[in-house]
C-alpha cells in the first residue's frame, strides 16, 4: 500500500468528510488527527504518536484493541456467510446464537432480543415497541413518552427527540409527544440541598410530570442508569428506587438505556443491576461487539415479550442488517472473551476501584470541583471557585483546553460542558491507571 503523508490524508478529510458533532467552518480550517492503528489500550496517529485511549474509542472498546477471537471471528463469518437477511422467516447462525448469549448475560425475565445497528435506532426500536404493546393491550392513547435533560438517546430524530441536549434540539423539530424533567445532578443543580433529598425531588419530577399528562396518555420513562453524554452524572442513591417505584405505580415502562453503561462499565454486566432496578426494556449498542462491528437493540422483558408475542399481525418495523451475521459474530467472540476472562468481576475487584480511587487525589485541585464515577466511568467538573462551585472565568475555552492539554500528554479524554469525562478500557492494569492520573494531572496543573 503506498504510504499517504498525513497533510494528503488531512487534505482529503477537510474537503470531503462532513464528521458528526463537529464545527464544520472551523473544521476546515483546523483539520484533525488521522488515527491509523491501535493496539491494546493504545491509539497511534499517523505520524506514530501514541495515545494511552482514556474513552475506549466513544465509550465501546471495553476490552481494548487487540481481541485478535473477536477480528477472527468476524473474518471467518464474513467468508462463511457475509450478509443474510433476517426477514421473511430467515434466520442466520450467528444471530440466533448471540440472542440466545444476550438472554444468558441479561437480568431475569429478559428472554428476547430486537437487533439493530445502532444505539440510536435501538432507541427508535423502543418507542416502536412501546406503541405496539399498548395498541396490543387496547390502550392506544398511550403514545407519550418521558426523558430527561441532558440525557442522551441518540442521533435519529426520534433518538434525538429522548435526548435532552438542548444545543440538538435547537437544530431540528423534536417529535412532540416526548416530554422532559429534569436530570439528577446534584453538583450542578442541587445547591445547598441533601443529596439524597435532591435525588428524591428530581425522581418525583415523573410522578409530577405524569400527573400534568394524564397517566392514561404515558406510555414510558427512558433514561440512561448515569449519564454518559450528559458529563457522567452519577445519580444520588435515592433516584433509582423511586424511579422504579413511580414506574411501577403508574403503570409507565421503564426503559434502561444501556448504551454505555452496559457489558460491565458501572461494574455489572448492566447498570439497572449496579443501581438494583428493573427495566422493562434495555438499550444496547456499542461494547456489545467491543466496537469492532457496528451492532444495538432492545433486550425485551417478559412482561412486554409476553404481548408483543401474543399479539395478532406483522410488527412493522425492521433494518436491513438487523443481526447482522458478522455483528452477531463479533458479539458472541465479545461475551465469550468477557465471561470466560471474567472480566467484570476481575475489573469491578480491582481496577475499578482503583481508578476511582486514584482519580479522587484531584478532589484537593484548585480547578476541580467534584470527582464523580462509578466503575470505569469518571468525571472531573472544572470549576473557577471550589466553595461557591462558579466556572472558570471564560470557562468554555477551560475544558477543551484541558482535554487539548492531555492529548498533547499522551492521554484521550473528552471534554463534556465544563467535566474532563474518561472511560478507560477494562483491560487497563494499575501501571495504566497510574499513567492516565500522570498525564490528567499534567493537563489540570496546565489549566489552574
Ligand atoms: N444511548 C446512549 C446512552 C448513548 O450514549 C449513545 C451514544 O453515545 C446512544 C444511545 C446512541 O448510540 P449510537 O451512537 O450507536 O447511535
Amino acid at each position: 500500500m503506498t504510504k499517504v503523508t498525513t497533510a494528503q490524508l488531512q487534505q482529503f478529510d477537510r474537503a470531503h468528510h462532513l464528521h458528526p458533532f463537529t464545527d464544520f467552518k472551523q473544521y476546515q480550517k483546523q483539520g484533525g488527527r488521522i488515527v491509523s492503528r491501535a493496539e491494546h489500550i493504545y491509539i497511534y496517529d499517523h505520524d506514530g504518536q501514541q495515545i494511552l485511549d482514556g474513552m475506549s474509542g466513544l465509550w465501546c472498546c471495553n476490552l481494548g484493541y487487540s481481541q485478535q477471537r473477536i477480528v477472527e471471528a468476524v473474518n471467518s463469518q464474513l467468508q462463511q456467510l457475509p450478509y443474510y437477511n433476517n426477514f421473511f422467516n430467515c434466520s442466520n447462525q450467528p444471530a440466533a446464537e448471540m440472542a440466545k448469549a444476550l438472554v444468558d448475560i441479561s437480568p431475569d425475565g429478559f428472554n428476547h432480543v430486537f437487533f439493530t445497528n445502532s444505539g440510536s435506532e435501538a432507541n427508535d426500536t423502543n418507542i416502536r415497541l412501546v406503541h405496539r404493546y399498548y395498541d396490543l393491550l387496547e390502550q392506544p392513547q398511550k403514545k407519550l413518552i418521558i426523558s430527561r435533560h441532558n440525557g442522551y438517546h441518540g442521533s435519529t430524530i426520534a433518538a434525538a427527540s429522548l435526548g435532552g441536549m438542548s444545543f440538538m434540539h435547537e437544530q431540528f423539530r423534536g417529535i412532540d409527544y416526548v416530554h422532559h424533567i429534569d436530570q439528577p445532578h446534584w453538583y450542578a443543580e442541587g445547591g445547598d440541598s441533601d443529596r439524597n433529598e435532591f435525588g428524591l425531588q428530581v425522581a418525583r419530577q415523573l410522578e409530577k410530570k405524569i400527573d400534568e399528562l394524564g397517566e392514561e396518555n404515558v406510555a414510558a420513562f427512558i433514561a440512561e442508569p448515569i449519564q454518559g453524554a450528559g458529563g457522567v452524572i452519577v445519580p444520588p442513591e435515592t433516584y433509582w428506587p423511586e424511579i422504579q417505584r413511580i414506574c411501577d405505580e403508574r403503570d409507565i415502562l421503564l426503559i434502561s438505556d444501556e448504551v454505555i453503561c452496559g457489558f460491565g462499565r458501572t461494574g455489572a454486566w448492566f447498570g439497572c443491576e449496579t443501581f438494583n432496578f428493573k427495566p422493562d426494556l434495555i438499550t444496547f449498542a456499542k461494547a456489545v461487539t467491543n466496537g469492532y462491528q457496528p451492532l444495538g437493540g432492545v433486550m425485551v422483558g417478559d412482561k412486554v415479550a409476553s404481548v408483543l408475542l401474543g399479539g395478532d399481525g406483522e410488527f412493522g418495523h425492521g433494518l436491513t442488517y438487523s443481526g447482522h451475521p458478522a455483528s452477531c459474530a463479533a458479539g458472541i467472540a465479545t461475551l465469550a472473551i468477557m465471561k470466560e476472562q471474567r472480566i467484570i468481576e476481575r475489573t469491578a475487584s480491582d481496577i475499578a476501584p482503583y481508578l476511582q480511587q486514584q482519580l479522587r487525589q484531584f478532589e484537593d485541585h484548585p480547578c476541580v470541583g467534584e470527582v464523580r464515577g462509578s466503575g470505569m466511568v469518571a468525571a472531573l467538573e472544572l470549576v473557577g471557585d471550589k466553595h461557591s462551585r462558579a466556572k472558570i472565568a471564560d470557562n468554555s475555552a477551560a475544558a477543551t483546553f484541558c482535554r487539548d492539554q492531555a492529548i498533547a500528554n499522551g492521554l484521550m479524554v473528552r471534554a463534556v460542558g465544563d467535566a474532563m469525562v474518561t472511560a478507560p478500557p477494562m483491560v487497563c492494569d494499575r501501571g495504566e491507571i497510574d499513567l492516565l492520573v500522570d498525564r490528567l494531572g499534567r493537563a489540570l496543573d496546565a489549566t489552574a
